[in-house]
């Protein structure tokens, strides 16, 4: 049986990623360039979007190489089509599209958040855990979501009412002087830190952390050691995170529990979620660093899922249906593949 291989292009923000990757799962090349904002400022799409355009050509040929792939060995490119940074997301299409027409073959697009937990799925599985059907708490610099599947899609169970985890974790540490991105300075502080009491602010099944965020800058500006206001920061973000997580896995029952995301690299997080899936006689999974942060192989892995499930585009017509969604909502994703986990499991071998 030939083994299909899929080149994914990730570009929803900061981050620039190809990876290449098998149908049987075998990640063969996963590489990565970032984008840093100038000191001081967040990020600028714009600009963020031209580094993108200006990195992927080496990126591409560099993930190939480490693929030991030739570009007529590709069988599909798959693409990031969203949510995300519009100008980042356009860079990302436009050179997936170029490819897969230059190649003759089909274009998968693929839900960015879809594809985190299906890589997260995928690695908990190589790691000999059976997880099929998880709850998700994906956490990065542009999101912040409880996902678990319910009739069908990936619906979100919870969510940030204003600013992601990452972001606000990020917009902390350059207030306080501290370079980007923030969440593993204010990891490594922390651990030498007495946590200071902060706002918890849980609505329901959602979180907000503009409170939380407002009042850790009064406290070190108050002149409250920054180890203490760190480690005050992670505690009451990441209870928030819990207590959302943990009532979804409640209200659906679920055994599973997948942590991902950039900020899922943070140890403290981590042993806060796996506690807490032991109390509950759960099973908690923390995807690895590599494949938790945005990256390449997580859209090839969910652009095979696309294309075996009849949702790639073919060649001729790639150039009117290789469009971006901005703001591509996780329901709005077709997911056939989740519908039926025991299926997917088996395809895996
Ligand atoms: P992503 O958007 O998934 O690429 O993740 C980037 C985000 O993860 C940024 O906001 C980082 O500050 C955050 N991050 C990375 N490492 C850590 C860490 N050890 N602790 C907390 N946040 C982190
Ligand atoms: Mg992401």
């Amino acid at each position: 049986m030939s083994t299909m291989i899929c080149v994914g292009i990730e570009s929803t923000a900061e981050k620039l990623g190809v990876g290449v990757v098998t149908d049987d799962g075998e990640i063969l090349a996963n590489v990565k360039a970032q984008y840093v904002p100038p000191p001081g400022s967040g990020i600028l799409p714009r600009e963020a979007a031209e580094h993108h355009s200006r990195e992927l050509p080496e990126l591409l040929e560099r993930a190939l190489k480490n693929a030991g792939v030739e570009p007529e060995d590709i069988d599909l490119v798959a693409y990031s089509q969203g949510p995300g940074l519009g100008p980042c997301l356009r860079v990302g299409a436009t050179a997936a599209r170029t490819l897969a027409l230059a190649l003759e073959v089909p274009l998968a697009p693929v839900n960015h958040c879809v594809a985190h937990v299906e890589i997260g799925k995928l690695a908990a599985r190589q790691d000999g855990l059976d997880f099929d059907d998880p709850v998700t708490l994906y956490v990065s610099g542009g999101n912040t979501q409880v996902l678990a599947l319910k009739a069908g899609r990936y619906r979100v169970f919870g969510e940030t009412l204003d600013l992601p985890v990452g972001n606000m974790l990020d917009t902390f540490s350059r207030k306080v002087g501290l370079p980007h991105p923030g969440g593993p300075e204010i990891e490594r502080l922390a651990e030498k830190g007495e946590p200071v009491e902060l706002p918890y602010t849980v609505r329901g099944t959602d979180v907000s952390f503009s409170g939380l965020l407002t009042a850790a800058l009064r406290r070190y500006k108050q002149g409250d050691r920054l180890e203490d206001v760190c480690a005050g920061l992670q505690e009451t973000a990441f209870a928030m995170l819990v207590e959302i997580t943990e009532r979804a896995a409640a209200q659906l029952g679920r055994d599973e529990i997948l942590l991902t995301g950039g900020v899922a690299a943070n140890r403290r997080l981590s042993e806060m979620i796996h506690e807490m899936a032991e109390s509950r006689g759960a099973e908690a999974y923390t995807v690895p660093q590599e494949l938790a942060g945005d990256n390449g192989a997580m859209i090839a892995w969910t652009g095979i899922l696309v294309h075996e499930h009849g949702l790639s585009i073919p060649p001729d017509e790639i150039p009117e249906k290789a469009i971006v969604k901005q703001r591509y909502r996780v329901d709005e994703a077709s997911v056939p593949w989740a519908a039926h986990p025991s299926r997917s499991a088996d395809s895996q071998r």
